[in-house]
């Protein structure tokens, strides 16, 4: 990946002064949270932090806020929603793991001074562990006298619903089974089109799941290439429209949120 886009947005680029500077006028800063997870024999492992990250800067871009090393490990991969985590490469922390590193980095930023924090999830499975984070962190940060406010938001909830039919036809078949498929697969080919390794796109197939999550993991209803929707009709178009549009209504409703006039 070259290194070239919103590089002032990041703080693992920033001097401290120059942070110490941006804190004076109370800046949103974004933590962005992502897996490390397979993502079809076509995408690499790292998706969901690099979407996590991209959205964040643009959004960062927007309202002239600060955007913190993504964490680039997450929560266990589940079959109906990652494909498991019998996969070679999928590599996870335990859930206490991934809430113990938001507190901790939460309570860093606190110290700070920071008031206002956007947590900007890229893995379905980080959710609860993130609002625990959020949460812990929030009362320790009460009890020390810091008012602090802070958003978690899954980015995929931001994409309005008529783009989602107009890409789809019709046939979303939701945020879960599209691991892999066209939602990531064509903001990929947007973002950085010389990680999608189009020659291996998979066969389209979905996930065949049970409505219950059995456990030790048998990789179940996983199709083999652990793409759980169709990613065939994927395109950097689809995939600039996706991510403009989720970008523009993710700042709308942190401007709302956070009360920025
Ligand atoms: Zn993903």
């Amino acid at each position: 990946m070259t290194e070239t886009n919103f590089i002032h947005r990041k703080i693992g680029r920033i001097t401290w002064t120059a942070y110490q500077k941006h804190l004076t006028r109370e800046p949103i800063i974004f933590l962005p949270v992502g897996a490390l997870e397979q993502h079809g024999p076509h995408l690499p492992m790292g998706c969901d932090a690099i979407f996590s990250e991209e959205v964040s800067l643009r959004v960062a871009e927007a309202l002239n806020g600060l955007v913190l090393p993504p964490l680039t490990y997450g929560y266990k991969s589940q079959a109906r929603s990652g494909g498991g985590q019998l996969f070679p490469g999928t590599t996870s922390l335990d859930g206490q793991t991934l809430t113990s590193m938001v507190q901790d980095i939460l309570r860093e930023v606190a110290r700070h001074g920071v008031k206002r924090v956007a947590v900007i999830n890229g893995h379905v499975e980080n959710q609860w562990f993130l609002t625990e984070g959020i949460d812990l962190a929030l009362r320790e940060a009460k009890s020390n006298g810091n008012q602090m406010q802070i958003v978690r938001c899954e980015y995929w909830n931001f994409t309005p619903q008529d783009v989602l039919e107009s890409l789809f036809e019709g046939a979303f078949p939701g945020v879960d089974l599209e691991h892999a498929a066209l939602i990531e697969t064509s903001m990929m080919l947007a973002l950085y089109p010389s990680f999608v390794d189009l020659d291996n796109l998979p066969v389209d197939a979905y996930g065949q799941f049970p409505n219950y999550d059995s456990y030790p993991q048998n990789g179940h209803g996983v199709p083999a290439s652990g793409v759980l929707a169709p990613a065939s009709q994927s395109s950097a178009e689809k995939g600039n429209l996706l991510i403009n549009s989720t970008v523009n209504a993710m700042v709308s409703a942190l401007q709302n949120e956070f009360l920025i006039s």
